[in-house]
């Protein structure tokens, strides 16, 4: 059978992808980043910020049971280490979840990675996250496993991990001192016992610890994801960010709390604030330095499908998936080929762009949010975006900094006043939105904000786009704009 016909741009609407043969060989690898290293993570989306682009993870919700209490923790609804509250559609048992991956891989093509994090913690339900990695690794060997815990339960499972070949953990570590962690944890549950207060956290801290210098002396890359919680743990973060350095972790991921009072978590009941999106980038520049930060996170749902910040999990509900499914690679292998050659132009435009601006020498930064589907190109709508990637031009470079989650303006080809205001207050702090398209009324309200709204550089790659625009505003000659 022949493989499918597939592009990029069917994939995420860009319209051009450049000259393929250009750059053909050109390598997306930093330069500071062993090849070595760079294998293992060019097609994860959450341990490369260039992958990210690319490539699409799914979480299957295979371990429902946890060992600890997270004052930010509703079991009602999902692990808020690694998904943004609401209730998970489905908890699958392992065969579902082989079921529901098999079924993703023939249609999402952009699938790379296989996580479970949750609804629980996968550690401490093991049999459940041990079954479903086991048979995932016979039907799609190539599919990269990743967990997320806790971390209590790590110490007993990380041989397991590495035999069967988990080169990607995530762990929530949310201090390294007990006393700030009573603060988070009210209880654990423990070798059949349950402690409480700074018990409770020092026995979780060395856990935590314990597991992530096995996975480190093992060549698995690990992910330390925080919870900053404004007054209790913001400044600590910092002594976080140090010990998890020392302690060999590839990323540092400080995600901001999320406290809703419907979610009925201790935090959200009890008036516990989460950090405004300056306050998080304040938090993370001062960290520059230390253990490389993840600033792409989007606190996905423990049953997330597609590429981050797209969730289509709602497309494959148990129900929506045939009872017999089988395995097609062609999709996926088609796609590979495709995006291999895309992300050796983007190379070649990012490191254009850099030039441009570094040469600028203005000194000055400018915040850019950028909507876009994909691919690392300025190809979305203003009104259809649900997120826009905020980046950083500065002496510096360029760089992702963050991202804002806005609610879609535009519905039916008619945006309301009352979401617009909504989306203008999240972009609180963003000097230049760029877009594939928008209308009068939304660039004039932008403008009204001290936010300038352009749609000249759509379907350009987000660095050129934002270099071009960097120059102009600052005086520096633009180089020659990608066709
Ligand atoms: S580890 Fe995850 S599931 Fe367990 S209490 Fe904390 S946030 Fe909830
Ligand atoms: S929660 Fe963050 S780290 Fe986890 S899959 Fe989503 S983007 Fe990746």
């Amino acid at each position: 059978m022949s493989a499918p016909k597939i592009s990029l741009q069917s994939e995420t609407t860009a319209k051009s992808a450049g000259c393929a043969s250009s750059t053909c060989g050109s390598s997306a690898r930093p330069s500071d980043m062993e090849p070595a290293i760079w294998e293992k993570v060019k097609d994860h989306p959450c341990y490369s910020e260039e992958a990210h682009h690319y490539f699409a993870r799914m979480h299957v919700a295979v371990a429902p049971a946890c060992n600890i209490q997270c004052n930010y923790c509703n079991r009602k609804f999902d692990c808020a280490n690694e998904s943004r509250p609401g209730v998970v559609s489905e908890k699958l048992t392992p065969d579902q979840a082989v079921r529901k991956v098999i079924a993703v891989a023939n249609e999402v093509p952009q699938l790379s990675v296989l996580g479970i994090a949750g609804p629980g913690d996968a550690c401490f339900d093991w049999h459940k996250t041990k079954a479903t990695f086991e048979r995932i690794v016979n039907e799609i060997p190539d599919l990269k496993l990743c967990i997320s815990t806790n971390g209590l339960a790590l110490p007993d499972h990380v041989a397991e991990l590495c035999d069967m070949n988990v080169d990607h953990v995530t762990i929530t570590v949310n201090m390294v001192d007990p006393e700030v962690g009573a603060r988070i944890y009210p209880w654990i549950f423990y070798k059949h016992r349950r402690y409480t207060g700074v018990e409770a956290a020092r026995i979780l801290h060395e856990r935590q610890m314990l597991g992530l210098e096995m996975l480190t002396a093992r060549g698995i890359l690990t992910k330390i994801n925080s919870v900053m919680i404004p007054g209790v743990n913001d400044e600590h973060l910092i002594e976080v960010n140090k010990w998890v350095k020392e302690r060999g972790a590839f990323l540092h991921n400080i995600m901001p709390l999320i406290s809703n009072r419907e979610h009925g978590t201790h935090y959200g009941l009890t008036g516990q604030r989460g950090p405004k999106a300056m306050e998080l980038k304040a938090l993370q520049d001062r960290l520059d330095g230390g253990a490389k930060l993840m600033r792409h996170c989007r606190q996905c749902r423990a049953d997330a499908v597609g590429l981050l910040g797209d969730d289509r999990g709602q497309e494959f509900t148990l129900g929506q998936i045939s009872d017999e499914v089988t395995y097609d690679a062609s999709r996926r292998d088609a796609y590979r080929e495709v995006v291999a050659r895309e992300r050796g132009d983007r190379a070649v435009a990012k490191s254009e762009a850099t030039e441009l601006v570094k040469a600028a020498g203005s000194g000055k930064s400018l915040l850019v949010a950028v909507a876009s589907k994909g691919g690392g190109r300025v190809n979305a709508h203003f009104g259809h975006a649900r997120e826009f990637q905020v980046y950083e031009a500065s002496p510096k470079g360029i760089s992702l900094v963050g991202h804002r989650t806005v609610e879609q303006y535009c519905l039916g080809g008619w945006g309301e006043d009352a979401t617009l205001k909504g989306v203008i207050a999240a972009l609180e702090g963003i000097d230049v939105v760029l877009c594939a398209k928008i209308g009068d009324c939304p660039k004039a309200q932008l403008r009204g904000a001290g936010i300038r709204a352009m749609d000249d550089y759509g379907y350009e790659h987000i660095e050129t786009a934002i270099s071009t625009v960097y120059a102009a505003e600052f005086g520096a000659k633009p180089l020659a704009a990608t066709a």
